[in-house]
């Protein structure tokens, strides 16, 4: 295409962003605090920050943009280094939890905003810092709205010294503005032209099916241009690109003057070489379709694209009032979600927009806009760490749309039991050893407990190993073998001990590659998983300095993997079941109800422990909600631990 053949700086000038930035640039110096609203694929995120260190911000402080997803932190850090011409971590760097990739000589700095969330911890006033940009912020995640209003303080302390930019894809900018002290808000038109949208006649039973179909009918059926497909994860991606591509084999035999069809996955698990693949133009006479999930609804932009299908469905991490606790469950995305998807399509020319749902679905059934996380997800990490920052009064806590107090509160009596707080809501000596460590609390009072057990180690690698994407994985067409080399590892007490067998015999191969492939492994994962054990290590060890204690705390348990067991019950007893009574029928369906609120769930069969005997008691690291409530990585617990 032409984008291609233009140079990195004729590029840089043609995007939209660029005719602003001398009006950008003045409205930052005259305030502290601006809201920028421009579409996606304008420039903000890739553009802005280079504005503003040529403007000489950078000698004052680091330039940091926050993004909710550390796939965008990532590819977004690695294209503005490109501009830029430096290696990522020298000029340009990012940092997601468990990989810091910044020097001293970093200047612009992508990161999550879970991270900014952590330092603010440290240092509320953000000293390090110039500019803070809070990208992204229509995804209204739980860290950027508690950085809206830890920010608005910081930047009122700091008497003008730290600058402020909340940009968005699609925001309500009045009502930003009103939060933020009146500030202006920056408008950034994009480039777009008209996409023509098709509804579906009737509701689809099968989405992945009429996604597949919808591709290879676009594919076979009409003009050029690159097709964006939107899934709900890695599962239903891999799976939708295995049948792609196996269709379409059948398509090049039957006609051998079919143009080719490049299939690419896009997701966070992905190797980053695979994730760089979807930024190639695409070679003349071929057609590329990106499989991906919402990442690429507003946080990466992928030009080229004239089709876009759209199943209608995002993954979301949401408080169930029901369970008392959090689960990941697919949902139908909102109007403002499907309008973005959409658009997409209209980036380089007039495209087309497949939706595969009815309009009246998309006019009466959808919700308006996505509702804040901070409304639906459970709190008691957020709690956790305003109380650590002195901020005692949570309920009044100013954030932008506040919670439900119910949430509050229960996100209180959590940490309480947990022993994090005390009666009267302090932190306690727990609480403040907890806020050392990037995990949500119930991982972490694990991880302490296991010192007073003496399995440290163990546990250290579990926790690792459950902070990663799932380590295994099931090609379609050799499933069978995939499954028995899994059941090689399988511990009969459960998946927390299989994950440490896997973790072990990886280390035993040498952190072998040829190991992993041969035992259906994504190496990527338990690379990722061997950092988060060193860090983990890391900052067992630091605490320990730092407390003068004598003698490591992080011991092996060598072989009594009863205490590691015993252990995941003191963080987890609410995940917790009993087998439910089936009067004497033989149990097909894994049927168990929790212990704490009497609630059906049933066991994934991915569990090593699925239609094994005698598993009367269990423990679950969570739940994911489909046609049924699963439970996911299971484990035998002893009702007399609990
Ligand atoms: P916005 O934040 O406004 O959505 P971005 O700054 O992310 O926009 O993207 C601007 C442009 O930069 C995109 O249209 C795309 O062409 C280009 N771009 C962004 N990331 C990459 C990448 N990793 N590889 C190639 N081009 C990219
Ligand atoms: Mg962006």
């Amino acid at each position: 295409g032409i984008r291609s053949q233009l140079s990195m700086q004729e590029q840089r000038e043609s995007l939209p962003v660029f005719d602003k930035r001398e009006e950008l640039l003045k409205q930052v110096q005259e305030n502290d605090i601006v809201v920028v609203v421009g579409e996606t694929g304008s420039g903000k995120t890739t553009q802005i920050t280079q504005y503003l260190a040529e403007e000489g911000y950078g000698n004052k402080g680091i330039i940091a943009c926050t993004q909710p997803r550390r796939v965008a932190a990532t590819s977004v850090a690695k294209r503005v280094a490109e501009e830029v011409g430096c290696k990522v971590g020298d000029e340009v760097g990012y940092t997601i939890r468990f990989e810091d990739v910044t020097s001293d000589r970093t200047i612009i700095k992508y990161m999550t905003d879970g991270m900014l969330q952590v330092e603010a911890l440290s240092d509320p006033d953000m000293k390090r810092y110039s500019v803070i940009m809070l990208d992204e912020a229509h995804e209204r995640t739980v860290a950027t709205d508690v950085l809206f209003a830890l920010l608005k303080d910081a930047v009122k302390r700091r008497k003008g010294s730290l600058k402020l930019i909340v940009t968005s894809a699609t925001l309500d900018s009045a009502k930003f503005s009103k939060y933020f002290f009146d500030c202006p808000v920056f408008h950034i038109k994009g480039r777009t032209f008209p996409v023509k949208i098709f509804y579906t006649k009737r509701p689809e039973l099968d989405y992945i099916e009429s996604t597949i179909d919808t591709v290879i009918d676009v594919h076979v059926n009409n003009p050029k241009g690159d097709i964006l497909v939107f899934l709900t994860g890695r599962d239903e991606i891999d799976t939708c690109c295995e049948t792609i591509i196996e269709k379409m084999s059948v398509l090049y035999k039957s006609d051998p003057k079919m143009a080719e069809l490049i299939v690419l996955p896009i997701y966070s698990a992905l190797p980053s070489e695979m994730q760089s693949r979807i930024f190639e133009p695409t070679p003349e006479g071929k057609r590329k379709v990106v499989l991906a999930t919402n990442i690429a609804e507003t946080s990466i932009t992928i030009d080229g694209i004239y089709y876009v299908v759209d199943p209608g469905f995002v993954k979301v991490n949401a408080y169930n009032a029901k369970l008392g606790m959090d689960s990941l469950i697919v949902q139908p995305v909102s109007r403002a979600q499907a309008d973005q998807r959409s658009g997409r399509a209209g980036r380089t020319g007039p495209g087309v927009c497949f939706r595969l749902y009815t309009k009246n679905a998309y006019l009466n059934e959808m919700s308006a806009n996505t509702v804040p996380e901070i409304q639906r997800q459970n709190l008691s990490n957020t709690i956790l760490m305003l109380k650590a920052m002195g901020i005692s009064d949570v309920l009044n806590f100013g954030f932008m749309d506040p919670p439900e107090e119910d949430t509050i509160l229960s996100a209180l009596d959590e940490l309480y039991i947990l022993d994090a707080l005390d009666v009267d809501g302090n932190l306690t000596k727990t609480g403040k050893y907890m806020t050392s460590f990037p995990m949500e609390p119930k991982l972490t009072k694990t991880l302490i407990k296991s010192i007073e057990f003496n399995c440290s180690y163990e546990v250290i690698i579990i926790i690792a190993m459950l902070s990663v994407p799932d380590v295994f994985y099931r090609p379609k067409e050799k499933k069978e073998r995939a499954d028995k080399m899994k059941s090689k590892f399988n511990d009969y007490n459960g998946d927390h001990l299989t994950l440490l067998n896997v973790y072990l015999k990886w280390e035993d191969s040498n952190f072998s590659k040829s190991w992993c492939q041969d035992h259906f492994i994504h190496e990527k994962s338990l690379k990722r998983a061997r950092d988060v054990k060193r860090q983990l290590l890391s900052i067992v060890e630091n605490l320990d300095r730092k407390e003068r204690r004598l003698d490591s705390s992080v011991r092996s348990c060598k072989g009594n993997y009863d205490l590691i067991r015993k252990t995941f019950v003191s963080g987890f007893f609410k995940n917790t079941a009993k087998r439910a009574s089936n009067h004497g029928h033989k149990d097909e369906e894994g049927s168990y109800r929790t212990l704490v609120e009497n609630i059906p769930v049933y066991m994934h069969p991915s569990s090593s422990l699925f239609k094994k005997h005698g598993v009367d008691y269990v423990l679950y690291h969570t739940l994911v909600l489909t046609n049924k409530e699963y439970m996911h990585c299971i484990t035998k617990i002893d009702p007399k631990w609990l």
